[in-house]
């Protein structure tokens, strides 16, 4: 590994020499359990947002608390912003999840302790050492030249991990407040342990239940075997019919407004040098199968699918009960790549079971939830201005990534806002989030300070959208 370059020796110098101080406050940030899904922890939650709505101010920004319909969420923009110059919306979150079961943790999850090279608390990963470090890069510059080279402002809030859809809200409904030319959001993994990435794209999802409705009543299978329809059978069949032969979804007009992917893509994914065999045995199996012509990368990164995610129908309990069920239901949903239209993909669905419907059966259709991929040019200047970023903090040029899960307020800012999302992760996989023991890399925490001080540099020369705009 090369030795990343100092960008501007004051402000690098300031960071380096504030690693205690920068410690103890993360320690500080990491001891109060803002456990956002529990209600005796609400006025934790809440004394954290101040806590950060604190510092921010302390940094000369304008920053206040706002509500949203779940827990306040803290917003901080420049004074009297510069319009020649971009502006950069930071967003993450302050609250965690919560730390059962305890007795697994080796320490407190809120009282952080370094062992090892890692930081071990709840959110010290997951988001709060992510978050904390964007907070003190253009800190840097604020205590080291007064200003700040592009406009920021902040998102950060505190409903991430209670599952509630209140900064989706937020966003879709504030979209002047939040204008900017990007968003940048740490709040993922690395791609390994000294190989940053940039994750330029994300999977949409459509999640649905299907309920296939029969006789009145469970039937004896004798009595009604054979003259009564089976939901149970008829919502297998159905099931089975979604993939052909060779694996592509069924569903009408699924693949319509799918993009092919692209040489360069598929020779940056085959870069990476993943081990599929080695993905595979993470999850215990030896062999799979998948839409034919992808490699396993591509197939869960680059391309849509179909899976159940629950089924139930009739007799489960214990030894035999030989009944005809009266429902059969399952719970299944969509991964889906940029340019699917998730509304539609929801009314093909639809529109399949219900055509797969045979006589004796009625269907109810439950729409749980849908969002649309997300997926960032990575020829972009700000992606190439993050890129040269994290070559100079990490002193090695990032992989480019995609996910194949969803990040719904990523989906908002995309489409509230209009800018691209840079998701620059400084965790790992290890991290531990959402389990006992979570951790941070001390390094990296440091490091990812160093990337936002310097991102502030790079980004400050792209021209905002608003130029040129009167
Ligand atoms: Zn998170």
């Amino acid at each position: 590994m090369s030795n990343p370059i100092p960008e501007n020796p004051d402000y690098i110098e300031y960071i380096e020499s504030h690693k205690d101080e920068y410690e103890k406050d993360l320690f500080e940030l990491l001891s109060i359990p803002s456990i956002s899904s529990q209600t005796i922890h609400e006025a934790d939650v809440a004394r954290t947002a101040q806590w950060i709505c604190d510092r921010l101010t302390s940094m000369n920004l304008d920053a206040q608390i706002v509500e949203t319909t779940g827990h306040p969420a803290v917003f901080a923009q420049t004074k009297n912003p510069n319009p020649d110059l971009p502006t950069i919306l930071f967003y993450g979150h302050y609250d965690v999840q919560p730390v059962d079961p305890l007795n697994l943790w080796k320490t407190p999850p809120f009282e952080p302790v370094i062992n090892d090279g890692f930081i071990y608390a709840r959110g010290a990963s997951d988001d709060k050492g992510q978050m904390f470090t964007h907070i003190l890069g253009p800190e840097a510059w604020y205590k080291t030249t007064g200003s700040m080279p592009v406009n920021v402002k902040y998102i950060l809030e505190g409903d991430e991990e209670s599952g509630g859809d209140a900064m989706d809200t937020f966003v879709r409904n504030n979209a002047d407040l939040l204008a900017c030319d990007c968003v940048v959001i740490s709040d993922s993994q690395m791609f390994a342990p000294g190989r940053p990435a940039i994750c330029y794209g994300l999977r949409g999802l459509a999640y649905v239940e299907v309920i296939y409705k029969g006789p009145n009543k469970d039937l004896h299978s004798g009595t009604f075997g054979g003259a009564i329809t089976n939901p149970a059978n008829a919502l297998c069949k159905a099931i089975a019919g979604v993939h052909d032969d060779k694996y592509n979804v069924t569903f009408p007009g699924f693949y319509a407004d799918v993009e092919n992917i692209q040489l360069a893509e598929q020779e940056r994914l085959a870069g990476l040098g993943i081990d599929e065999t080695e993905f595979l045995a993470s999850a215990g199996v030896t062999d799979s199968v998948g839409e034919s012509g992808y490699t396993i990368t591509e197939r869960h990164w680059a391309r849509p699918t179909f899976d159940v995610n629950g089924i139930i129908s009739g007799y489960t309990g214990e030894g035999s009960k030989t009944v005809l069920p009266a429902v059969a239901s399952a719970k299944m949903s969509c991964r889906l790549v940029p340019y699917q239209d998730p509304e539609k993909i929801v009314e093909s669905i639809r529109q399949y079971f219900q055509d797969a419907c045979p006589p004796g059966i009625t269907m109810e259709f439950i729409v749980h939830s849908y969002t649309p991929a997300v997926i960032v040019d990575v020829n972009n200047p700000f992606v190439k201005a993050a890129a040269k970023t994290l070559e100079k903090a990490f002193g090695r040029s990032p992989e480019f990534t995609r996910d194949g899960g969803s990040i719904p307020i990523v989906s908002a800012f995309t489409e509230a806002l209009n800018s691209p999302v840079l998701l620059l992760g400084w965790g790992q996989i290890t991290d531990n989030i959402h389990s006992p023991n979570e951790r941070f890399c001390l390094a990296d925490f440091h490091r990812g300070i160093k990337a936002s001080a310097i991102l502030l540099k790079q980004l400050a020369g792209i021209e905002p959208k608003s130029a040129g705009k009167e």
